[in-house]
């Protein structure tokens, strides 16, 4: 292991690239700040992700994308991601740099840390950041995450919102996409039956859909579906702060296992998540330290969690989750939203 300053100084995070990840990797570096107040850490972040990076207050500058040579070096660089490019990059920003020992980049590093030994004992995706974080400063621990937004943000997402519904009336934030597969989706006719009770149960309720690009057929399939004055959309048409942003003014949530619901878990809505291949004790929705956030639901399937992007059965981790299990969820939360 190289010596490394013990007072502050300047380190390089090499960021993820998906937005998921990216937004739970927030929590260590919350953690790193508050364990080593005055540490300036800037992240090298490629497009996908630099916004989530953009909207924490732990970190001081974002580079888009990750440099090469950024023409400073770093007391130390920390490398999230577990590619042997990403290791590479970072080569010449600093003589101490941290990651994990995979895809043969072992040399490239001067604190590789043992993956298989952490991989073995499937801990939450947290754990992964934390531990790397830990290896910089051992102070650091894992808080949830939490976006910062400026006034700005916050008031252009109250606009759009006030476009579209009228105040005093609630908002149900829809997620119907999932980037990473079909698989992870719940099928359109179950959001198409759920919403469709929901606002005939409840005429001061809206619902938004949101998305980005490539979902947003998604969206727009469950919109032609239900053709509802009080169900819209922005899916595909908002940046990723925008959405954030818009987000923290939505009463609850209810989202496929993506992007979206680490998002919203980050704005501080409650919510459901719907969980059907993949495995919520990896990566799962963090908890936050006060209010309720965002809940899973999800039904037992001998299959799951198999990890795929395609279903190559019937799907029925999904279609088993019926609209009416998640119907009380949602109800639930959005009484206790009220009692607030
Ligand atoms: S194989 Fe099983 S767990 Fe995987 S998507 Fe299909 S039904 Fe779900």
């Amino acid at each position: 292991m190289t010596e490394r300053p013990s007072s502050p100084g300047t380190v390089y995070l090499r960021g993820l690239n998906w937005i998921g990840d990216a937004v739970l990797s927030l929590g260590a570096l919350q953690g790193l700040k508050k364990a080593r107040p005055g540490i300036h850490v800037t992240v090298g972040a490629p497009p996908a992700t630099a916004g989530v990076y953009r909207l924490s207050d732990a970190v001081d500058a974002v580079i888009v994308p990750p440099p090469l040579l950024s023409g400073v070096r770093f007391d130390a660089a920390v490398i999230l991601p577990r590619s042997f490019r990403s290791a590479w990059e970072s080569v010449f920003l600093s003589e101490s740099r941290i990651g994990f020992a995979s895809e043969g980049r072992s040399l490239l590093l001067t604190d590789p840390l043992d993956y298989r030994r952490w991989k073995e004992r499937h801990l939450h995706q947290s754990t992964y950041y934390e531990t790397l974080l830990q290896a910089l400063d051992p102070g650091t621990r894992f808080e949830p995450p939490r976006f910062s937004f400026s006034g700005e943000d916050l008031a252009q997402a109250g606009q759009r919102l006030r476009t579209l519904v009228p105040e005093g009336d609630r908002v149900l934030a829809v997620n119907p996409g999932a980037f990473y597969g079909r698989a992870k989706t719940w099928p359109t006719h179950h959001f198409v039956t759920l919403l469709d009770q929901l606002l005939s149960e409840d005429a001061g309720l809206h619902a938004l859909l949101f998305s980005g690009a490539a979902d947003r057929p998604l969206a727009q399939e469950v919109l032609r579906r239900l053709p509802h004055p009080r169900l819209h959309s922005v899916a595909g048409r908002l940046s990723l702060p925008e959405s954030a942003a818009l987000l923290s003014f939505c009463d609850a949530l209810v989202t496929n296992d993506s992007g979206m619901m680490h998002l919203g878990a980050a704005a501080g809505i409650p919510g459901v998540a719907l969980f059907g291949p993949t495995d919520p004790v990896a990566t799962g929705p963090v908890l936050p330290e006060k209010g309720q956030g965002i809940r899973i639901l999800s039904v037992p399937t001998a299959c799951a969690p198999c990890l795929l992007r395609e279903c190559p059965i019937d799907h029925r981790c999904m279609e088993r989750l019926l609209p009416d299990m998640v119907l009380p969820e949602i109800l639930r939360l959005l009484k206790e939203k009220d009692s607030e």
